[in-house]
């Protein structure tokens, strides 16, 4: 049996994705902006999807324009907010913990001269709203904060930031990059108070290429893209008809109590793996599909590829990347031995008890026959 723990970085597709991705790419294949009936019909398909998604995140179907992925949506609006805000400012606030398609461009931009502001997490991995308020300035034009952490599974205080921005007349966008967060915490838009958010459909089921971006209704966002007028001129190129008809799909294949049922999973998971000698919890997660554990004294490629190699999946990915800790697991200020041997166990509505004792057993039988590093 192998175990897929891995949730984080991507999920497997489920059927009714992959089999709306295939109607369409084999019978609804027009081009939405031909004006014969395949391509009306094409067109008529996308709206379709396009209000299953808005019903999801609870929006406008109008708020919302589909995109390639994550990473797409995190850079438009940072480049979309900076460029709204030229006549404002030059100083942007975000995260030490974000995404890098959050972090690059936002590093890009320091290099062009804008002025940025990382607020820091505690040891829980949390932001503190207060520090924000310190951040915050009159030329402030953007604050980018996750909703939750896709390395700690922390949620982080948009809402609170939201607020802060609205009592302070504030002139800041605010962009919420809410990739792991997606039907996995409930959450609208319109709540937490943000200006423009970004999903993306590989996380939740859908197949890779798809993303989405909710764009508060009356916010002029100017496109990162130039070219045909699709998606109403705010993200030109031909429209992923079949990817977005997955993600709707994969949408309306969520089971309605899957937050429980994974939070269950990980709970199992949080306990049963108390039982490998020396582990170490590093992350409980607030959102209920991903939890960090650490084993010191084994580094955590070893862990990945040792695990590999008996079939179960979990991610250093992110975690440690060439040798060294991520920027998220550092910015905890953890002792070197536990940062070296993170691995982060990541769950999706078809995670089983199974395969997490199938990675106890795997860690076990590791601490077992390999002997610890001092
Ligand atoms: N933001 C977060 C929090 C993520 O976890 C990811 C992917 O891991 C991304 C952005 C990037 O999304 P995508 O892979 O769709 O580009």
């Amino acid at each position: 049996m192998s175990a897929y723990l891995d949730n984080a970085a991507t999920t497997r597709v489920c059927p009714q994705a992959a089999q709306a991705a295939l109607e369409v790419m084999t019978e609804g294949f027009g081009n939405p902006s031909s004006g014969y009936a395949p391509g009306r019909a094409a067109a008529a398909r996308l709206e379709e999807d396009r209000a299953v998604l808005a019903r999801r995140l609870g929006c406008a179907p109008g708020e919302v324009t589909f995109l390639s992925c994550g990473t797409e949506g995190d850079n438009w609006a940072i480049r979309a907010a900076v460029r709204r805000g030229k006549r404002t400012g030059r100083h942007i606030i975000t995260t030490a913990i974000e995404h890098s398609a959050v972090l690059e461009p936002v590093k890009d931009l320091a290099a062009q001269g804008y002025e940025v502001t990382y607020l820091k997490p505690d040891r829980t991995g949390h932001v503190c709203i207060d520090d924000l308020r310190a951040a915050l300035r009159p030329d402030t034009v953007l604050v980018s904060m996750m909703l939750v952490n896709n390395e700690l599974g922390t949620l982080q205080p948009v809402a609170e930031a939201a607020q802060l921005l609205r009592d302070t007349g504030s002139q800041a966008l605010l962009h919420c990059d809410a990739v792991q967060a997606f039907l996995k915490v409930p959450f609208t838009p319109s709540a937490l108070g943000v200006d423009v958010l970004t999903i993306s459909g590989h996380k939740v089921r859908a197949p890779k290429g798809i993303g989405a971006q909710y764009i508060r209704s009356g916010l002029d966002l100017p496109p990162l893209l130039l070219g045909g007028g699709q998606e109403r001129g705010l993200r030109p190129g031909t429209e992923p008809t079949a990817q977005a008809a997955a993600l709707a799909a994969a949408c309306e294949a969520w089971p309605d109590g899957a937050p429980e049922q994974i939070a269950a999973v990980k709970e199992y998971a949080l306990e049963t793996l108390a039982s490998v000698p020396g582990l170490e919890i590093v992350s409980r997660g607030d959102a209920p599909h991903i939890c960090a554990v650490s084993l010191p004294g084994y580094p955590s490629e070893m862990l990945v590829r040792d695990l590999s190699d008996m079939g179960v999946y979990v991610s250093s990915g992110s975690a440690c990347h060439k040798g060294k800790p991520s920027h998220v697991f550092a910015a905890l200020g953890l002792p070197k031995r536990t940062l070296m041997g993170i691995l982060r166990v990541s769950f999706s509505p078809e995670s089983t008890r199974e395969e997490v004792d199938a990675l106890r057993d795997g860690l076990l039988h590791i601490t077992q026959t390999r002997i610890a590093m001092r």
